[in-house]
């Protein structure tokens, strides 16, 4: 814990800790080193790890990265980071992130951008919206962090930094206690140094909620088992539209050579197709501000977080929620109004569900040839601050092959593949059934 906190210390230039915990940090080492005496070991005893700030953390300030938050401190404990305490997690702070997770870069927090430990010359984004999350674990401030994933903000993050980030079947983890952006497709997961690391960590954030109505009642397998077996066998599926226009030669070369390494591992590649992939992104772009603009209404100035008094209730409101909310989430809002109010509805949200069901179909149809599906995790590595902050098409292309695997549920991984020319890290993914992690850790070993 101690050389941890001495690299945060030193690295506060990337900028990935919101609200570092070091005291909290010291007593839970303290009483991790009691338990050990007494030989109670949890299966994160003593390792020190950070907390994405979007998960409600007990007494500790809890903020999404924006505003509208103020200095919120919640009175309870997300459920992911309660199994992790529970587990014996040191807590060394709380990650930076994008504004209520709307992001890819993460440079929409209110507390400036996040910075990649990797560098070409220039300063780079981590990726979003778990950039700290991805940051810290990169630059080895901590072992491993949560973060979560509603169009690809654990991977491809992961993908940008060269670690490894899993996203789980939906309701694998509760959702309780952590800040909603769009309800059917947030999941929580970790962002590790290692597939074995996290299989580890999501071995302790998973299991059943009642607190969480979509929370799945299923038993959580052995995953760290399930790490490192042979893929001899396995049918590994490459579905042909995730070769997209303007594809980067070095995304196409990286994504030919993992086919190779499974073909070598004793895989069985196979081709098929998820006909209606070319909507995954417009679907999502729909769904995601829709629930993120219902979701999102709480904050009016009344309960807690901001307030800017105003002239009557409407103005407070208005003032609350201008100042209160950054430029990405007005804009998430703003969408998301549009496409659910009457008149619109019928065109745009209703139509984006339809094609979301023939996405999670195109999906099960695969499952009748392949165990596993292997794709790019993002069409590019990571790029400089600044390059696409202002041109929201340009940063939303960067989700196109990760929002498919929310929208059907599906669990998705990120793994550490190659570097590119400039010497950047490259991701693959690994997208898995529903509640069939086992594979999917047993596959991403094949390329690590
Ligand atoms: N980049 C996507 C978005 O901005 C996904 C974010 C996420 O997964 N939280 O909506």
């Amino acid at each position: 814990t101690e050389a941890h906190i001495t690299a945060c210390e030193a690295a506060t230039g990337l900028n990935a800790f919101i609200t570092p915990t070091f005291d909290l940090a010291r007593a839970q080492a303290a009483a991790s080193d009691m338990r050990r005496k007494s030989g109670d070991v949890g299966r994160l005893e003593g390792a020190p790890l950070g907390m994405k700030d979007l998960f409600c953390t007990e007494g500790v300030k809890t903020t999404a990265a924006s505003k509208i938050l103020g200095d919120f401190t919640p009175p309870y404990e997300s459920t992911v980071s309660a199994n992790m305490k529970a587990d014996g997690m040191v807590m060394l702070g709380k990650l930076n992130l994008d504004q209520f997770a709307m992001g890819s870069a993460n440079e929409t927090s209110c507390f400036g951008p996040v910075i990649n430990p990797w560098r070409n010359g220039e300063d780079l984004v981590p990726g979003g919206s778990s950039g700290g999350s991805a940051s810290a674990v990169a630059a080895d401030l901590c072992l491993g962090a949560t973060a979560t994933d509603t169009g690809g903000s654990i991977r491809q993050p992961a993908s940008f930094t060269g670690t490894v980030g899993i996203k789980p079947t939906y309701g694998r983890c509760s959702r309780y206690g952590i800040v909603a952006f769009a309800s059917s497709l947030d999941q929580a997961g970790p962002i590790a140094k290692t597939v074995e690391d996290a299989a580890i960590l999501l071995q302790s954030m998973a299991g059943y909620d009642a607190k969480d109505s979509t929370s799945l009642n299923e038993t959580v397998p052995d995953w760290r088992a399930a790490c490192g077996q042979s893929v001899k066998g396995l049918r590994v599926g490459v579905p042909k539209e995730y070769t997209i226009d303007g594809m980067p030669k070095e995304i196409e070369d990286l994504w030919a050579e993992g086919i190779e390494w499974m073909r070598d591992a004793g895989a069985e590649i196979v081709d098929v197709s998820l006909p209606h992939t070319k909507y995954a992104l417009p679907v999502y772009y729909v769904v995601a501000p829709a629930e993120a603009s219902s979701n999102l209404a709480r904050y009016d100035g009344m309960r807690y977080g901001l307030r800017v008094d105003g002239e009557n209730l409407a103005d407070t409101y208005e003032r609350t929620r201008t100042e209160g909310f950054g430029d990405e989430v007005r804009r998430r809002i703003m969408i998301g109004t549009y496409v659910l109010s009457a008149g619109y509805y019928d065109a745009y949200y209703l139509r984006a569900q339809k094609v979301r069901t023939k996405i999670a179909d195109d999906f099960r149809n695969a499952w009748e040839t392949c165990d596993v599906l292997l794709t790019p995790t993002a069409p590019s590595a990571a790029f400089a601050v600044g390059r696409k902050i202002n041109d929201p098409v340009q940063m939303y292309l960067n989700d196109v092959f990760t929002v498919t695997a929310n929208l059907a549920g599906l669990p998705g991984i990120s793994v550490p593949a190659a570097l590119d020319g400039s010497g950047l890290p490259l991701g693959l993914q690994i997208i898995g059934k529903a509640l069939d992690e086992s594979t999917v850790f047993t596959a991403a070993g094949a390329l690590e």
